[in-house]
């Protein structure tokens, strides 16, 4: 006779635990909750897999809606924060990004999809081994084209003069003000995306002098640390 064990005490596992969790289940659940919305922006999350920059011990909890330590204090961003402030940012392909607080790359990488083998993406993060983790990442990475990104160890908070004029430019980390040498480095016509203490501000320059402004409240952020900041 074969015995037999009763699947009963397993089956009632299953249906307590949650559902399997994937990079598919996350962006679903983003664009239900109305976080990702932009076809291009969907993409990007789909061939940028959160799993690929965080470190070994946080892989199982890759396509979790919320931070998740990388080491040296920091975090790779919540996946909610970074689809609301790339919609807000609308990359486009052939454009050069300034990420300001690239941390494991994740965003960077997003950015460097969505802008293309024609655009630029330049990563400025000030912790030089995170500056070294994110190369690493994104240079394992096969679904973003090769070359488009360059990553600077430094303090963002001035900007980065060298590769300036920007069409765009995103921080993940909070200023007090937005920083004057960020707005000095936008094109006109650019845009600026960024936390300022508790909400995301966006920037979007209209003329040589002028700047128009939008706030949205309640985010949470590391802070932008070092130099002078702005006046905004
Ligand atoms: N998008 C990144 C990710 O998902 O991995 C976010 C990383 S974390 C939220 C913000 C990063 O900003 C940290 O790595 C921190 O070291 C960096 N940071 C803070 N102040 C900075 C500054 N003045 N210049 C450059 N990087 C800065």
């Amino acid at each position: 006779m074969v015995e037999s064990r009763s699947p009963k005490p397993l089956m009632w596992v299953r249906f307590l635990l949650p559902p399997h969790m994937t990079n598919e289940t996350l962006i679903e659940q983003l664009i239900k909750d109305g976080y990702l919305k932009t076809q291009l922006i969907i993409d990007a999350f789909s061939a940028v897999d959160r799993a690929h920059f965080v470190p070994e011990d946080q892989k199982q909890f890759a396509y979790k809606n919320y931070p998740l330590p990388i080491g040296f204090g920091q975090t790779i961003s919540q996946p909610l924060t970074v689809a609301f402030m790339l919609e807000l940012l609308q990359p486009q392909p052939g454009e050069k990004i300034l990420d300001i607080g690239s941390g494991s790359g994740w965003q960077t990488a997003l950015l460097a999809y969505c802008v293309g083998a024609e655009g630029k993406v330049i990563g400025v993060e000030r912790i030089p081994e995170l500056k070294k983790f994110a190369e690493e990442n994104t240079a394992s990475l096969e679904t973003i084209p090769q070359g488009v990104i360059k990553f600077f160890e430094g303090d963002g908070s001035k900007g980065f003069e060298e590769e300036a004029p920007f069409d765009k430019i995103i921080a993940a980390a909070a200023a007090t003000s937005i920083p004057a040498a960020w707005k000095e480095q936008l094109k006109v016509g650019g845009k600026i995306v960024a936390p300022v203490n508790e909400s995301i501000h966006v920037l979007e320059r209209k003329s040589q002098d002028e700047f128009e402004e939008k706030r949205h409240f309640g985010f949470s952020f590391v802070p932008l640390i070092g130099g002078k900041q702005g006046d905004i």
